[in-house]
This record gives structure tokens, sequence and C-alpha cells, in this order.
């Protein structure tokens, strides 16, 4: 059996490869196992405050990487110094799971905090409308794109928002995953009771909010449970919120019932951020942490770091962090350098389509004007085909602009040929080889 220590040693192997090094080196890396306590590995966090970003940011990505790692520890916990004790001595009380779904919203996700740009006002503005309107106009709202773009932040900003001028609202907040388990468990012993609270807990709400909802690809049960709960939402007019990481058009897995409701209301995107926007987001993290960062350095790391907002948040994490331990005061772009070192000089960051299709070409010896060109031989589909779906995975781009670098071929040509790979990952040795030994390529660069 393995220890808390060498499980979590695998574990941190298997996020490596999904976080970048400032979310490994920032959150990950100092949390320390403790034990293994019934199906959880219980982690330790030395800052107090690091719990409530790792359990909001990393905690899907844990639990499926401990999942990845074949033990029967299933789940994990982030635990703080006090509760430390209890754990090593085997004297934990179980903890009651909060029926009340009041504090689940962050206080610091509110619309007040968001920054509101180019990429993301059009959801800001219908999060809004929702929020001063709940189940009135745009429904359901349905917010799409890439990750740590802000999806979950607009989320909670609507929560806050509506128990702030109704505190007796019933407002739901979960993860898809954290659905898809409530559904399970009520199906499990076919069992009445468990049936009728999961039915209770999901139709006796005024807002249902359901986060990432691409993870219900390939439950078919579950669709059919969520098919059902949003007919009786929308009839009885109770506000739905659902985000995803793609349009609903894209969620191609999706029973065609399901992907048509979800088009009913409002369907808005976030996209990624432009550079003033950057700017804008680091000063006001930055005045949120007291810190005083002078332009030049946000500005810097605004230029240099432009996947999304989470890492964006990650490095001046990172460059605060960094300035404390060894003491000096954050004046100058010479710091941020020395911080930041492994992510400016890797450039993961500063990835390309261009960077991708090269490393492509190269590793299956075809020619880029082929690449992207109208031939269908089979020897040239595989890897147009894989170099698509490695743009949308590393780069999260739009389908739309990734078909128009692919010669203008329609979105529905882009989702077919990522479909086909995701597809051939499952069951074809040869593709997930190559998938590996390519991004492997990609991300050391
Ligand atoms: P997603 O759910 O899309 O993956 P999150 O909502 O978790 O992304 O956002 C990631 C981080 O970026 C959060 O800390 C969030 O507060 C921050 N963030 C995202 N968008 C904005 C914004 N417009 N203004 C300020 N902070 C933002
Ligand atoms: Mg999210």
């Amino acid at each position: 059996m393995k220890d808390a220590k060498q499980l979590w040693k695998e574990v941190q192997d298997v996020l490596s490869k999904e976080l970048s090094v400032v979310a490994m080196e920032v959150w990950i890396q100092p949390l320390e196992p403790v034990c293994i306590y019934g199906n959880k590995l219980i982690l330790l966090a030395v800052l107090k405050n690091a719990k409530a970003s790792i359990m909001r940011n990393y905690s899907e990505k844990i639990r499926n990487a401990i999942n990845d790692v074949n033990t029967f520890v299933t789940d994990f916990d982030v635990i703080t110094e006090d509760e430390r004790q209890a754990y090593e001595s085997g004297n934990v009380e179980k903890k009651e799971e909060p029926k009340e779904n009041k504090c689940v919203f962050d206080p610091c996700f509110t619309f007040d905090n968001f920054v509101i740009g180019g990429s993301n006002q059009i959801a800001y503005a219908a999060a809004k409308a929702v929020a001063q309107n709940p189940g009135q106009q745009h429904n359901p709202l349905f917010i799409y794109g890439g990750v740590g773009l802000g999806k979950t932040h607009i989320m909670h900003a609507i929560g806050n928002h509506i128990y702030s001028k109704n505190p007796s609202a019933k407002i739901l907040y979960v993860t898809t995953a954290q659905f898809i388990n409530d559904f399970i468990d009520s199906i499990r012993n076919n069992n009445d009771n468990e049936n009728r609270m999961f039915r209770e807990k999901y139709r006796d709400v005024d807002v249902l909010m359901l986060d990432d909802i691409q993870f219900i690809a390939g439950k078919e049960a579950t669709q059919e449970a969520l098919f059902h709960t949003f007919n009786d939402l929308y009839h009885f007019k109770k506000q739905i919120i659902l985000s995803s990481d793609r349009h609903p058009k894209e969620l191609t897995f999706l029973d065609e019932r399901l992907r048509s409701r979800f088009s009913y209301g409002l369907t808005c995107d976030i996209t990624a951020p432009d550079i003033e926007t950057r700017i804008a987001i680091l000063e006001r993290k930055a005045y949120a942490k007291k810190c005083a960062v002078p332009s030049d350095v946000l500005n810097f790391i605004a230029e240099n770091i432009n996947t999304n907002i989470r890492e964006l948040e990650g490095a001046l994490n990172k460059v605060i962090f960094y300035a404390a331990l060894v003491g000096r005061e954050i004046d100058s772009v010479d710091i941020v350098k020395e911080a930041l070192k492994d992510e400016i000089e890797s450039g993961s960051h500063a990835l390309t389509i261009d960077t991708i299709v090269e490393k492509v070409c190269s590793y299956y010896n075809v020619s880029k004007k082929d690449l992207v060109g109208k031939k269908r031989t089979s020897a040239i589909t595989e890897p147009r085909f894989m170099c698509i779906y490695l743009i949308n995975d590393i780069l999260s781009l739009p389908l739309v602009a990734i078909g128009e670098y692919f010669g203008g071929r329609d979105h529905a040509t882009i989702i077919h040929a990522r479909d086909k790979v995701a597809m051939a990952l499952e069951n074809d040795m040869k593709t997930k080889i190559d998938f590996k030994n390519l991004k492997n390529m990609i991300m050391r660069k």
C-alpha cells in the first residue's frame, strides 16, 4: 500500500503535466502530505489563505490526478495546521457537509472585483442582468470560454449579488462533477429516499448554477437527469446558469435535446483578455493584496503572461512571494525576470499556432503547405487532425480561429477533426504515443 508521501509524489507527477510551472510552485508543491484518511489524501496548507484558492481553482485537477494514480484513494482534503494533530492521532470528527449553500460563494468573486474589457463585457452585462432579475430574462444563461478566463468568478458574482439583495433566495451552485456524484448517489441503492433528496436538492431552488458542464460528456444517465431537472426549473421560471469550455453547439457528445435547451436563453463567450485588460487586472489584484507594484513591472508581467487570468494572477503571486523570500522590494523589472525565470524562458505561455504546426510538421515529416492545405490522403489528414487537436488542447483557441488558420475550414470540420482524435486517443495506441510525444515536444519548446 502506498503511503501519503509516495501517493502525493505520484499525484504531483500527474499534475505537473496539467498545470503551469507557476501553479505548481505557488500552490501545489507547498502542500504537505499528512496521511491517508479513509479514501482521502490529507494535505496540509501552511498558509491559511491557500486552502480556499486551492479548493476553488485546483480541486478538480487534484482529484482527477489522484484518480489517475490507481489506489483506493479517490479524494483529498486540505487542512490547516490546527487540524493536523487530530488527523495525525486519528481523532477526527466527521465533518457534516454544510447543508446550506449560502457560503459557497467566494466573497472576492464579485461584480465589483471583475475587471471589464472587450473580452468579457457581454458576459458581464448578461450576468448582471440575470443577477438583477433572476428567471425573468435570459434563461438559461450559458457562459463559455477557455480555462482561467473568469467563468466561475462571474457565476459567484451572480450568487453574491442575489444574496445581497435577497438573503433568503435559494441558490444552488455546483460543479458538474458534484452534480454527477449526487446523481450517482441518488440511484446507487435504488432507494426512494435518496432519489427524493436528489430531486429536492435540484428542484427546490430559485437559481441553479452548473459549472463546467462539458464534464457531463459520456454520462448518459446524468444527462437524462439534467434534462428533466432543466425542464422543471425552466417551466417554473427558475433561473439556470451554465458554464462550459465551449459553445453549446460544440458539445457534440450531448443529447440533442439538451444541447438545444442550452441555447434557449442567452449564450455568451469570454475570450482571452487583451493587454490593457491584463494590466488592469494586475493593478486590481496588486491593490487587493495591498502591494505597491510599479506600473512598468505590471506591464512587463502582462506582456509576458498572455494565456489566461489565472496564470496572470499566479505570476503576480509568485513575484510577490519571491520578493518577500529574498527580502527585496519589487522595484524593477529585474526582480520579475528572476522570479518568473522558468515561465519567461520556457515561454510555454507564449506558444503560438505556428510553433505547434512547426512541431507537428517535423514530427510527421510533412510540409506546412500540405498540412493546412486541401489534400485528403491519410498521410496528411492524420497529422492535420492531430495538429488541430493539439492547438485546441494547448491554446484553447476558438474553433473558428483554428478553421481560419487551416485554409478557411468551417468550424464543423474542425470539431470533426478534434473529435476523431479524441476518440482515437481512447483506443488507438499509436495516436496515444504520437500525442504524448508531440505534447512533450511542444511544451518543452
Ligand atoms: P474559469 O472558471 O473560467 O476557469 P475563474 O473564474 O476561476 O476562471 O478565474 C480564474 C481567476 O482569474 C480567478 O481568480 C478570478 O478571480 C480571476 N479573474 C478572471 N476574470 C477576471 C476579471 N475580469 N477581473 C478580475 N479577475 C478575474
Ligand atoms: Mg471555473
